[in-house]
């Protein structure tokens, strides 16, 4: 079996470098400067800053392994855009100096790879939960990498997340990170011991916790309700953005997020859930889409074979799954 010793040293250190310059930018938010309420530029410059970040540290170390990132530097190149352009620059040369602005924008863009099922590839999310991160609340730097279509490796970095569920006001930021066969892992985002991480030992989903999406629309909260009385759930949902969801369940805070589509055509984005899928299922949990399927990476930069998403501590899965494929009417 392959260790990914390598692999797993540069995608911590590029979720780490990124998780840095998102908690960099927030802070400056936090401090008001002359940011209007709805002004998104601050959530963009560290989204492309960050995604230029991790693809450096990605590129250095392995030049042949090509990355599916959520964005590109099409928009940034438009001359319109020359003010947002010379910010996110100068965000990804504070993680790295000495680079130009053509480097930074071709680091961007190697994220436009199509991804599919030979050969490896990276997929990363440079700011999950774009909405969190501008409520200054949970957001996550996600990054994975596939292999021949099949999940190998998750980092995850959660920059706003308590280290410990049960201390919310205590510190916060933490890194996961997961290798196929290995486990996962947690250890807080300014560095310090790993600690292995596992899903809770819930059996009944009558006794488990739900996490679910803040926004209604990427996520049924109505179907969900639904599910949640069909398995006499007695806690009430928690939402959070992000793929801190994914890390919830991963370390036993709460035993199922749902995901239940809003609408027919909408293809989930394989950096959604790559990372949290491997930080899951590597803590014991089980990820399936609404059907009790699993999720298929191999077949591009969308899931466009599965319908929505549901994860468990894998004890309560198949009961769940049953009750979801009963409220959305997709039995037989
Ligand atoms: P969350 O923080 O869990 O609400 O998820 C944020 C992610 O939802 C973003 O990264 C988007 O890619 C994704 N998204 C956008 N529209 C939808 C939709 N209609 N259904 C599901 N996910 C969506
Ligand atoms: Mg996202």
């Amino acid at each position: 079996m392959m260790s990914y010793e390598l692999e797993r040293r540069i995608a911590v250190e590029a979720v780490a470098r990124a998780s840095r310059l998102c908690q960099e930018v927030q802070r400056e938010l936090v401090a008001g400067s002359s940011l209007s309420k709805d002004d998104k530029s601050p959530v963009t410059v560290a989204d492309f800053g960050a995604q230029a970040v991790v693809s450096h540290t990605l590129a250095e170390a392995l030049p042949d392994v090509p990355l599916v990132g959520e964005e590109d530097a099409r928009a940034l190149r438009e001359p319109e855009n020359e003010e947002l352009r010379g910010k996110v620059v100068a965000a990804a040369q504070r993680g790295l100096a000495g680079l130009s602005e053509a480097e930074v924008l071709d680091l961007i863009d190697r994220g436009t790879y199509e991804g599919g099922g030979s050969g490896r590839h990276w997929t990363l999310d440079p700011i999950d939960g774009t909405k969190g991160f501008l409520r200054l609340d949970q957001y996550a730097v996600a990054l994975a990498l596939i292999e021949d279509g099949e999940l190998v490796l998750g980092a995850l970095g959660c920059p706003n997340l308590p280290v410990r569920a049960d201390e919310p006001d205590g510190a916060r930021g933490c890194l996961f990170i997961s290798i196929r066969g290995q486990g996962s892992f947690m250890r807080s985002l300014d560095g310090g011991e790993e600690k292995a991480i596992h899903v809770s030992d819930i059996q009944r989903a009558s006794e488990a916790s739900l996490c679910e999406s803040v926004e209604a629309a990427h996520s049924s909260q109505s179907d969900t309700a639904r599910v949640a009385e069909v398995l006499g759930l007695t806690a009430p949902p928690f939402r959070i953005d992000s793929q801190c969801k994914y890390a919830a369940v991963a370390r036993g805070d709460a035993s199922i997020y749902l995901r239940l589509p809003t609408r027919k055509d909408y293809e989930e984005k394989i950096w959604d859930h790559a990372a949290g899928s491997m930080v899951v299922s590597e803590a014991g949990g089980r990820i399936t889409d609404v059907d009790g399927k699993p999720l298929d990476f191999s077949i591009g930069r969308t899931l466009r074979d599965n319908t929505g998403v549901v994860v468990t501590n894998g004890h309560v899965h198949d009961e769940v799954v049953a009750a979801v494929k009963q409220v959305l009417g997709r039995e037989g």
